[in-house]
């Protein structure tokens, strides 16, 4: 490494839905900006796909990864323990590991990005005087709630999900109570407080990067530049927006699997891809339902599934233990559609699905890596969320882009019956009205392309990220 060549340390928390965004984000420092990268990457040890996907990455010449071991939590936390609050506890508890790590390193790094669950950075980041930066994995709209949310606490009385009106966050749309994030859904649940927390911490940053991107939300990006009210809350003078996306994995393998062998028989845009992210479960008799309207819309699909959980959609989170399909699956149902799907269990190539050309619609959980996944393949959506900020997600894709549907009810509170699966999946799948939605998909790609492409506005957002890292050394 030159003297010269910036370093840059990325802090990511457990989970594959925030490790996958921090490397693809570290690469892009890394093969675009000649930017030595350190991943510094808090694990847990019950993820075999984590463990797998680090093992592999840290084959790339372009970045270092250091795993940082687990820490135990469990005398912290209880069944009822959200696992919003898991994940502030996990990184919490690592924070003496993490500072060790920077502390031992030869070449301090010149600026810190830390994903959305290690805000809680900040001390050791002034302790070590390195400009630090928070990146925000998902949307402008989503992080205008969190930042705006000290408005609410101070503002609202009660508990959010018994307001009459949407919560109106200044030049954002408008927030429905039901779409609200888990955090909200009870005042008096820790993860309420580590919510208020989090977003207090976001504005202590030097910037703020957001997987978003200025064509895909014009408005709340705006807003987000210019609300006064909640810099004047905040006490902030300023938080710089860095929209850097829509980062997302490239295909990295030439293996063809089984899955994408069998795709590769399928017609043009004839099959629907149906996942639900890398921690997201159905009820036992959600997942007949969806068995069920799968068989009955007669359309080709690839399912990835995860046994059943009566318990919160994002218990498998930390813990995902296989059972054989056919226990809970409806009777004969493999039987029935070997012709006209494949059920493949727990994980499945995601990217390489979702660019394959026979792929035609996806009944995502609307994880935002899912969704950027889909939308840079000009793939639309069935918005089935289930936890998180997924709720949100879903909103903003079927009202506002126009490139999903959504069941009438939240399947995160109710059951959605199989009617209404066939329903959907014909509409998207079979219709004329499915085929527009499709081409708003395909001209959103575009815009996406556009701007990561030289010139285009994500593009030019990272180069002022990186000039103003350049600009803060010492
Ligand atoms: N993923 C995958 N195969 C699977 C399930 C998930 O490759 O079978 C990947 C997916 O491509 C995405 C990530 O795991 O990059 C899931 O992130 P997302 O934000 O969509 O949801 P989360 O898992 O965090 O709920």
């Amino acid at each position: 490494m030159d003297s010269s060549q910036l370093h840059v340390a990325i802090l990511s928390s457990p989970g594959m839905g925030h490790l996958i965004p921090v490397l693809v984000l570290g690469n892009r420092l890394a093969t675009h900006h000649n930017i030595k990268v350190t991943i510094l990457a808090i694990t847990t040890s019950s993820s075999s796909a984590e463990t797998e996907f680090l093992k592999k990455s840290n084959g790339k010449k372009t970045i270092e990864i250091i795993p940082v071991p687990s820490v135990d939590i469990s005398h912290l936390i209880d069944s009822s323990t959200k696992v919003f609050t898991q994940l502030r506890l996990l990184v919490r508890e690592a924070l003496p590991g993490i500072r060790s790590v920077i502390a031992s390193m030869n070449h301090r790094p010149d600026s810190l990005i830390v994903d959305i669950f290690c805000t809680q950075i900040l001390p050791i980041a002034e302790e070590f005087n390195i400009p630090k930066y928070a990146y925000h994995p998902t949307t402008a709209w989503t992080i205008s709630l969190a930042l705006y949310c000290q408005v609410f606490d101070k503002e609202i009385e009660g508990e959010y999900v018994d307001l009459k009106e949407p919560l109106k966050i200044p030049g954002c749309k408008a927030l429905r109570v039901d779409d609200v994030v888990d955090p909200l859904l009870d005042r008096s649940d820790q993860q309420y407080e580590e919510y208020i927390k989090l977003g207090m911490e976001y504005a202590s940053f030097d910037g703020i990067l957001i997987n978003t991107w200025e064509d895909l939300e014009p408005e709340t990006i705006k807003a987000l530049r210019n609300n006064d009210k909640l810099r004047s809350v905040l006490k902030v003078p300023d938080f710089p927006i860095y929209p850097i996306g829509p980062l997302r994995r490239t295909i990295e393998t030439t293996e063809r699997d089984e899955v994408i062998q069998w795709l590769d028989k399928q017609n043009h845009e004839s099959v629907l891809y149906v996942s639900f992210g890398s921690g997201g479960t159905l009820s036992s008799q959600q997942i007949i339902e969806l068995a069920w309207g799968l068989e009955l819309s007669q359309q080709k699909f690839v399912w990835v599934i995860r046994p059943p959980c009566d318990g919160d959609a994002d218990s498998a989170y930390f813990n995902s233990a296989e059972k054989e399909m056919r226990e809970y699956l409806p009777e004969g149902f493999l039987t029935r559609t070997k012709d006209m799907g494949l059920v493949v269990p727990m994980w499945a190539k995601q990217v390489e699905i979702l660019g394959h050309s026979s792929v035609g619609g996806f009944l995502s959980h609307c994880g935002w890596n899912s969704t950027v996944e889909s939308l840079t393949n000009g793939v639309p959506m069935i918005a089935w969320p289930l936890y998180a900020e997924q709720k949100m997600n879903a909103a903003m894709l079927a009202e506002e882009v126009g490139v999903a549907i959504r069941p009438e009810i939240l399947p995160a509170k109710k059951v959605v019956r199989r009617e209404e699966i066939e329903g959907m999946v014909r509409m998207l799948m079979q219709t004329n009205e499915g085929k527009g939605i499709r081409e708003k998909a395909k001209k959103l790609k575009m815009s996406a392309e556009n701007a990561l492409n030289e010139g285009g506005s994500s593009c030019n957002s990272i180069c002022e990220l990186v000039k103003d890292i350049r600009s803060r050394l010492l």
